[in-house]
């Protein structure tokens, strides 16, 4: 027997819909790319988002064409999120800071027929424009198109192209299976890969991530997504808060600690996302500024390992709760959130405070498992530590333009991580798979020695790899950033270790630099750090 039940799509649409209607007049405030703010609502943003998919279906785009973006998080951006995909076209969202050589590459990959840029970006898209082999219009997101056109000839202005769109424009009806937004992860070895998602993988993802033990965004709340909409659509926050009806602060080009935490007072932020990266700099300057934070409750950090004393100082100085999520791209990318159970609350402090600090469990509809070399599963218990493997409705099945069957192992996808999972579900990251050091017969978590490192009052960044060495194989070895004005010998740095790690773990060495190379996404290109250090334990 079937249920009867009426049969409804879940689609992208039905999201600004219902802020549209329910939420009409929750506040979106918006930083120029150009200076200044700018106030909307989810109304607005509803009225301007149907506007923008009759005109883009004015400009005789087919069925799911795709239509990128390289811009900011502002205001237009969030409609294109919404008149795109609601539209029944693909958003395609482009980081910036990728080499012009990749940003041809996936723009001719994704067939993008139209592009969105901010006016930050006009050099750099008209530097490669005659290499975008598909491309038929790049539109401005500001009134008029100014300077812009003298380079980027045809350009149209975001605004004259909603001018000529119908505010009645009906929002169509279409499979939930549809494609609806497309990234490219950021591809540190090999060419970018492309990640599909669908309208029904994108509510249900919305879902997870509004369920109260996740992130749990609410009508009440003043969302700031510092993480930027073009890495994993700022982790699918638009799509969470138009469901709820939040209020949303976008904080355009600045992401600096000073504007930051301007934006979070002036706009009583409740609730902001972000990369551990983001955080160091907002910590430094609350301090300086005399800033107590007072409206954020909550921040929602991920993307690399959080770590443990930046957890230790939003609450012990702002009484602020770090939430810590782990996920990738291919996962939409929200995979376990840290929050406790029930059974928690009975916890000495310092044991709660200690669970806090991994990466948390999977909300419904992400299942985790670890396997061994052979994929052999292995049990839960907090300590064995194996390859990551994950399935669920939200989850990559395959890369855009691949072949099916060619990505998953037996059905699940591989993380690339190396895990642990307690009887809870709770998961530790322990390393990438690659990063991970094997020293002797024993693996090193580089994850766990960089979270203790960066707790050092001198240190402003800290990454550790494993160097070659003669008897080991591999050692562990600290490539430390010393903060302004400070100075620190290789003992003194090595000292926070006492007492937190079995002595063979401590890195062997540790060796001084001025910065950290970053991949576009922020993450650290340990790659780049073993070919430049990875012999120094071997002179
Ligand atoms: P990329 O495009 O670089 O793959 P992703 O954001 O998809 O960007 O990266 C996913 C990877 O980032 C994960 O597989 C994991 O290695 C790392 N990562 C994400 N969140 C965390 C976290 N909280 N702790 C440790 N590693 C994390």
């Amino acid at each position: 027997m079937l249920g009867q039940m009426m049969q409804a799509p879940l689609l992208i649409s039905s999201l600004i819909a219902h802020a549209g209607r329910y939420h009409a007049e929750a506040e979106i405030l918006s930083v120029n790319t150009g200076g200044g703010t700018e106030q909307t609502t989810w109304g607005g943003v509803e009225q301007n988002a149907r506007r923008l998919a009759s005109a883009l279906s004015g400009l005789g785009l087919g069925p799911q064409a795709r239509c990128a973006t390289i811009a900011w998080n502002n205001r237009r951006h969030l409609e294109i999120y919404f008149g795109v995909s609601g539209g029944g076209f693909v958003c395609h969202t482009i980081n910036p800071r990728l080499f012009p050589e990749q940003l041809v590459y996936i723009i001719n990959h994704a067939e993008d027929e139209v592009l969105f840029i901010d006016s930050s970006f006009v050099p750099l898209v008209a530097a490669i424009r005659d290499k975008l082999t598909t491309l038929k219009h790049v539109v401005l997101l500001e009134a008029s198109v100014g300077e812009a056109a003298k380079t980027l000839p045809g350009i149209i202005a975001y605004d004259d192209l909603i001018g000529d769109g119908e505010p009645g424009y009906a929002w169509p009806d279409m499979d939930e299976e549809t494609a609806s937004s497309l990234c490219y992860t950021s591809g540190t070895t090999g060419n970018p890969k492309g990640v599909l998602f669908s309208h029904r993988s994108t509510v249900l993802h919305s879902f997870a991530a509004n369920l109260p033990d996740s992130i749990g965004f609410s009508a009440m709340d003043v969302v700031l997504p510092v993480v930027p909409m073009f890495h994993v659509n700022a982790w699918g926050t638009p799509y969470a808060c138009a469901m709820v009806g939040a209020r949303m602060v976008l904080p355009g080009p600045g992401l600096d600690g000073a504007s930051l935490v301007a934006l979070i007072d002036t706009h009583r932020v409740s609730i902001a996302l972000g990369v551990p990266t983001i955080w160091l700099g907002l910590l430094g300057h609350a301090e300086a500024a005399g800033s107590n934070l007072e409206t954020l409750k909550r921040t929602v950090v991920g993307g690399s390992a959080c770590p443990p004393s930046m957890i230790e100082t939003f609450r012990e100085r702002y009484g602020v709760d770090t939430v810590h999520a782990w996920g990738m791209t291919e996962m939409s990318p929200l995979g376990t959130i840290n929050t406790p159970l029930a059974k928690h609350l009975e916890l000495p402090a310092e044991a709660l405070h200690s669970l806090r600090e991994n990466q948390g469990r999977p909300p419904w509809g992400v299942e985790l498992s670890i396997v061994d070399a052979d994929g052999v599963p292995l049990p839960h218990d907090g300590e064995t530590q194996g390859e990551l493997l994950v399935r669920g409705p939200y989850i990559l099945e395959a890369y855009f333009h691949s072949t099916p069957g060619e990505t998953l192992q037996d059905g699940w996808f591989n993380t690339g991580d190396v895990a642990t999972i307690d009887p809870d579900g709770y998961l530790t990251i322990r390393d990438r798979s690659k990063d991970i050091i094997k020293s002797g017969g024993e693996w090193i978590s580089s994850v766990e020695l960089e979270g203790i490192a960066i707790a050092h009052p001198a240190l402003a960044d800290a990454a550790v790899i494993g160097a070659q060495h003669a008897k080991w194989d591999e050692r562990p070895v600290l490539i430390a950033v010393l903060a302004e004005g400070q100075t620190a010998s290789e003992e003194d740095i090595l000292s926070v270790y006492e007492g937190k790690i079995a002595r063979w773990q401590v890195p062997d060495r540790v060796v001084f630099t001025d910065a950290l190379p970053r991949n576009a996404t922020g993450k650290v290109l340990k790659r780049n750090l073993r070919d430049k250090f990875g012999d120094v334990l071997l002179a």
